[in-house]
């Protein structure tokens, strides 16, 4: 099939949710894609900071072949050895004790406040504006968009929202009702918006101050993208929950959330589960994806090439003025725009290239973590040529 064909199938048999580039995606090696009539693109995007290790990565596709040999799915009626192993390698990596694992970003949030309000005994939970925190009723309420949420009310109450980047307004919008803070270390959907340095510091004294959890979405900051594995290690905290999903399957759904403490023990038998949350597949998939961001030295990559990336972003910032900002940390960069970023977006594809656009007026750059400064200079050649035509 072209991307005709396979787009008007679209058209026809699904629900019209998303707002799609008029390209259909048949396969891809590394940073590179190929679509349905065979153009090739350089892949600035990764599947919304999903695909770390790229596409066809062999270590991936061989431990998809071997664990599907030996087990995809049992429930967690049952153990295996895959889950427990998994869990190990994500307490050693981080601050945490236990995961809870999920399916997506949306779910982990979902379970993060569920274990808050259960620790806590209260209800309450602060998020901030611009933010996303998933799409289900009660994620999307913590959601800080308007536009994602007014369809469907009556929301589910619980939730207050105060500006980004401001401490000061958590400090004062915290009741004795309150559970948790949960907030993105940089928001991703809201167009990559990298908060004032001491920030999350003063959010993480206050939360300890007033007995309130801090739960730190890393969805999108997760593994590798911001150059640490994590955006708390960026910033020096200690949350007491984080929740992640993204990169950690590299493409394969898998989420989860980790916490530390008494947290950690808080949810009791019965009192929270999901179907296919770690699967032996997933767990597998996500073994692997750790081990190879660890064995390649993929946070190294993350930061030198991200680097290398922002600086070039820096020096094409200078030649156009209506680009007012270049932000982000490791290959979790943003160009914004002093207009409209999706015709630019459409453009740098017609060259070969895919990258977002969010937030309206931001181009947001993503790319696997294996990118090199070769498919960077590429892209950056397209990137100056496009904004010199304007
Ligand atoms: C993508 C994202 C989510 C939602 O994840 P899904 O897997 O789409 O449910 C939640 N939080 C953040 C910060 C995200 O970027």
């Amino acid at each position: 099939m072209n991307n005709k064909e396979i787009i008007d199938l679209d058209s026809k048999y699904i629900m019209q949710t998303y707002g799609r580039q008029p390209i259909a995606l048949t396969h891809g090696e590394g940073v590179v894609l190929w679509d349905a009539d065979g153009k090739e693109y350089i892949d600035f995007f990764a599947g919304i900071a999903v695909n770390a290790l790229g596409q066809s990565h062999p270590k991936i596709i061989d431990v998809i072949q071997k664990q599907a040999e030996k087990l995809i799915h049992v429930s967690n009626v049952y153990y295996t050895e895959e889950q427990g192993k998994l869990a190990k390698k994500l307490a050693e990596i981080t601050i945490f004790n236990r995961v809870f694992y999920a399916n997506s970003g949306a779910e982990a949030n979902e379970g993060a406040i569920k274990l808050a309000r259960k620790y806590t005994g209260k209800g309450e939970i602060i998020s901030t504006n611009n933010s996303f925190h998933g799409r289900t009723l009660v994620t999307v309420t913590a959601t800080g968009q308007d536009k994602y949420k007014e369809p469907f009310k009556p929301l589910p109450p619980g939730f207050k929202h105060v500006p980004y980047g401001d401490s000061e307004a958590i400090a004062n919008a915290i009741s004795d009702d309150t559970a948790a803070v949960l907030v993105e270390a940089i928001q991703g959907e809201g167009g990559v918006v990298v908060p004032p340095e001491n920030y999350l510091k003063e959010v993480e004294a206050i939360c300890n101050e007033k007995n309130v959890l801090l739960i730190l979405d890393e969805v999108q900051t997760g593994f590798g993208r911001t150059g640490e594995m994590f955006a708390y290690e960026l910033y020096g905290i200690k949350p007491d929950i984080i929740t992640i999903a993204k990169a950690l399957g590299s493409g394969y759904p898998i989420g989860g959330i980790l916490a530390r403490g008494d947290v950690a023990t808080a949810f009791d038998y019965g009192d929270h589960g999901a179907t296919f949350g770690g699967n032996p597949l997933g767990c597998a998939v996500a073994m692997t994806v750790i081990d190879t961001i660890e064995s390649d030295n993929l946070l190294d990559n993350s930061k030198t090439v991200g680097n290398y990336l922002k600086d070039k972003l820096i020096q094409i910032k200078e030649k156009h003025d209506f680009i007012t900002d270049v932000r982000g940390f490791g290959l979790f960069l943003a160009i914004e725009l002093d207009r409209e970023s999706a015709e630019f977006a459409n453009k740098m594809r017609e060259k070969g290239f895919l990258i977002n656009s969010t937030a309206d007026n931001v181009l947001r750059f993503a790319p696997p973590l294996i990118i090199t400064t070769e498919h960077v200079d590429k892209m950056i050649l397209a990137l100056d040529e496009m904004f010199s035509e304007i």
